[in-house]
Order: C-alpha cells, then sequence, then structure tokens
C-alpha cells in the first residue's frame, strides 16, 4: 500500500518507471496492463490521502464557490472531488428545487495542484436559465462507488432584468474634441450594448464594450466589457452633451445624464521643435535612454522619460478604434535636407501607418481631413490626393488633448504644421521637467 502511494505521488512518470515499463516492449495489451496499474496506484492512494480520511470514507468533497445571475439565468461555479476515482464526477444542481445534472470535468489547475493525485479535471461551470426574480440555488456532488451524495451548499441569486443601468463618468473637452467616458450594462444582454451620445442635440451611437474590471468586479455574471470611451470632434466652445444607454429586452433606453463641455481649438500649442530639442538634448541618439514599449502595432525604443506619454497615445487611439499597421519611434538621424536632428533621434516622435499618413513638402495647410466613414474609404481619399490623412479629426484630437497635470498639450500633430505636412509624425511637445509632473488621467484613456 505504502509504495503504491509513493509511486503515484511523485506522477505519472516516475511511477511508470518504477513500475520498470520503460524496459518492456509496447503493445497494445501491455499499454492496458500499465493502464490498470496506474489506476489501481491512484486509488490506493486516494484511499489513503489525509484528503479522503477528512470526508466520510468514499463520499465525495468539493466547493460550491459562486452563484451570480446572469441574462436570463443564472451562473453556477465550484469543484468536486470523488476519493473513489480519479475521474470527474457529476453534480446535481437544482434552482427552487427543480434540478439538472452538470458534468464536473473542467480544468482546474489550482485543486490539480493542491490534490495532484486527482488531477486537474474537476471543475463545473453551467449556466441554467432562471426568470427574473429571486432564487434559491443548490449543488450537491454525486456519489460514485464507496460512500453517499454530498451537499455542497445552497446559495440565494437575483436574476435581473429591465432597464440599462450605469455611469456617465466624464465629459473632458479638449484640443477641438470631446471625449465622453463612462460604463453600462443591460440586465437582458450577455455582454456590451451601445450607448447613444448627443452633442448639442446630434447624435451617434458608440460601443460600451471596452474593458471594465472594477465594473465586472461589482457585477461578476456580466463580465467586464462595459466601459464607452468616446472622442467627437468639435468646434471650439461649450457644448451640451448627453449620454443615453440604449436598451436590450425588457425595459426600456435610459438617459445617463448631461455635461457642459468646453473645447478649446484644435492643437494651439505647438512648440518648435529646435526648442523641445534643446530641452531633451542629453538624450539625443543615446540607445541607454530608451526602452522599448510595444506603441500601436509595434515594439520599438522609445525615451524611458516618456513611457506614460506613450501609454497614452497607445490607449486614446486605440479607444477611438483606430487600428496602426506600422509604427516606430526612436531613429537617430537628422530631419530631411537640414542638419537638425528629429525628435526621433530623442525617442520623443512616433510615426504611423506612413503610406496611409504621408509626408507632404510643399502643401497646403490647414491638412484636409477625409470625410469617409470607413477607414478604408479615407485611405482611398489619401491615394486619390483627396485628403492628407486616414486619421479622423476626433482620432488626432484624442491624442492632441492629452495633457499633463498642469494642462500641457503632452503630443503635437505633425499634420498641424504649416511648412509642411506630416501626418503619421506625433512628437512630444513639452519638456522633460514638464512631464515628469504627471499626465492628467481625465485625458489619457
Ligand atoms: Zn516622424
Amino acid at each position: 500500500m505504502a509504495r503504491s502511494t509513493s509511486l503515484v505521488q511523485r506522477g505519472t512518470g516516475k511511477a511508470r518507471k518504477g513500475l520498470s515499463l520503460r524496459s518492456i516492449p509496447r503493445s497494445p495489451v501491455i499499454a492496458n496492463v500499465a493502464v490498470a496499474l496506474l489506476a489501481l496506484a491512484i486509488w490506493l492512494g486516494g484511499s489513503l490521502s489525509s484528503v479522503a480520511e477528512a470526508a466520510p470514507a468514499g463520499t465525495p468533497f468539493g466547493s460550491f464557490e459562486a452563484a451570480v445571475g446572469v441574462a436570463g439565468g443564472i451562473s453556477v461555479k465550484g469543484w468536486t472531488i470523488d476519493p473513489s476515482t480519479a475521474d470527474p464526477i457529476y453534480v446535481w444542481v437544482t434552482v427552487d428545487g427543480v434540478g439538472r445534472h452538470a458534468y464536473a470535468d473542467k480544468t482546474r489547475a489550482d485543486v490539480g495542484a493542491g490534490l495532484p493525485l486527482y488531477g486537474p479535471r474537476h471543475g463545473f461551470s453551467t449556466v441554467l436559465g432562471a426568470s427574473p426574480g429571486n432564487h434559491d440555488v443548490c449543488v450537491t456532488a454525486s456519489n460514485v462507488g464507496e460512500g453517499s451524495h454530498q451537499p455542497l451548499g445552497c446559495r440565494s441569486v437575483t436574476v435581473r432584468t429591465g432597464s440599462p443601468f450605469g455611469n456617465y463618468e466624464r465629459a473632458v473637452g479638449g484640443a477641438g474634441v470631446v471625449t465622453v467616458s463612462g460604463w453600462t450594462i443591460d440586465p437582458d444582454a450577455n455582454g456590451p450594448i451601445y450607448v447613444w451620445i448627443t452633442v448639442d442635440g446630434v447624435g451617434r451611437h458608440s460601443y460600451a464594450g471596452t474593458n471594465r474590471d472594477d465594473v465586472g468586479a461589482v457585477f461578476p455574471g456580466y463580465g467586464s466589457g462595459h466601459g464607452f470611451w468616446s472622442t467627437i470632434s468639435v468646434s471650439p466652445g461649450t457644448h451640451q452633451v448627453c449620454v443615453t444607454a440604449s436598451n436590450v429586452g425588457a425595459g426600456s433606453h435610459r438617459p445617463l445624464g448631461c455635461r457642459a463641455v468646453t473645447a478649446s481649438p484644435a492643437s494651439q500649442d505647438l512648440r518648435a521643435t529646435s526648442t523641445l530639442a534643446a530641452a531633451w538634448a542629453s538624450d539625443r541618439c543615446e540607445t541607454g535612454a530608451m526602452v522599448n514599449r510595444r506603441v500601436l502595432s509595434h515594439s520599438t525604443p522609445v525615451n524611458a522619460r516618456a513611457v506614460d506619454a506613450y501609454a497614452a497615445l497607445d490607449r486614446v487611439l486605440r479607444a477611438t478604434g483606430y487600428t496602426a499597421g506600422w509604427t516606430w519611434a526612436y531613429s537617430c538621424r537628422v530631419i530631411a535636407g537640414t542638419d537638425q536632428y528629429s525628435l526621433h533621434a530623442y525617442g520623443l516622435a512616433v510615426d504611423v501607418d506612413p503610406t496611409e499618413n504621408p509626408h507632404q513638402s510643399p502643401t497646403s495647410w490647414p491638412v484636409r481631413f477625409s470625410s469617409a466613414s470607413t477607414r478604408e474609404g479615407r485611405a482611398a481619399d489619401v491615394a486619390a490626393g483627396q485628403a492628407d490623412t486616414v486619421f479622423t479629426p476626433a482620432q488626432a484630437g484624442a491624442v492632441e488633448s492629452i495633457r499633463t497635470v498642469d494642462g500641457l498639450q503632452v503630443w503635437a500633430w505633425g499634420g498641424r504644421w504649416r511648412t509642411l505636412l506630416d501626418t503619421m509624425h506625433f512628437q512630444i511637445n513639452v519638456t522633460p521637467e514638464e512631464l515628469a509632473r504627471g499626465l492628467d488621467p481625465s485625458t489619457t484613456g
């Protein structure tokens, strides 16, 4: 008995070695004998384990970990093991006394690590249909072999229905844009819904599907994908910005509120590249001052003192729905046709999708945006020479709206330059000391 236990506890690989199977020629018959010996060893080991001694002989044990209301039902989770076998067993789950079986064969690495004799395949996770209201949910582990069925407990669960709910958290005015954010859940939807955002009464839909772990923690049956973050192009001045959650199933649309928001003119605070280069002079072509960071599509060296600014640029552009095909930041080089170093040589500038955001000189000012509603349409306008960038005004404005805690514009866009247009190009617009004071979190996604 003791020998069998030690064989199994040292793992199946060593058990095979202990049984000297490696010296036996392979054949189906021998393989089956090996499996049978292994199962016997597991059974012997299981009956001797401290876990099994804690439970009545042969009776299953486990944990009914959670039961939460989801759209149209109840999600039930936990794990169970019958000491008579290493195989998965069933649980009997009842809602208000009406039951059904669920197979507890989901992989639970934590259970397998804690009870290696039985392996990891002992989790159950199932959704039972249930009407809106309060319900009693009970789980019983179904015994096999010796022992008897074991109740794992009961929980009271509320299944919600009706109108969406949520929170319109912020509306922030930026450079030619307003950015609206918050979260919403419809209890009848097993996933994200839309919000309807109006600026001075003119509306558009926005998908409320960005990750919000804090919301998911409070409403665990609904997942975490319930955030909205929308940057909208507006004229300078004060605007009334309202958000309504769009209902699914029972209930009706739910207004989440209105805010008055003031937007500044687009990108008004550009500094000369020579001024910025002087402020960051010690980092010029210093690879030791760079760290690798993923910025949109690519990992690229960036100035170590600007990593927060790069992370914010990455977040706000993603939040506008922009997907990049190519990005690059650090490059020790001068500006073409001059002896002045580019801010790329300081790790303080990033280029995004050069073929769709072309460098043009000479050109007319201001930048021409495409009015096409799709990325493909905007790219076609650029290719035809009818627009200068694939970015929308809101996408450029979202980056330009990133501010330091004291309100300084962190990123300048090459699409605002008067002498040439470099719409692929964003560069840091503040000194190291100004950037070190930190970013305004309401502007960084
Ligand atoms: Zn550039």
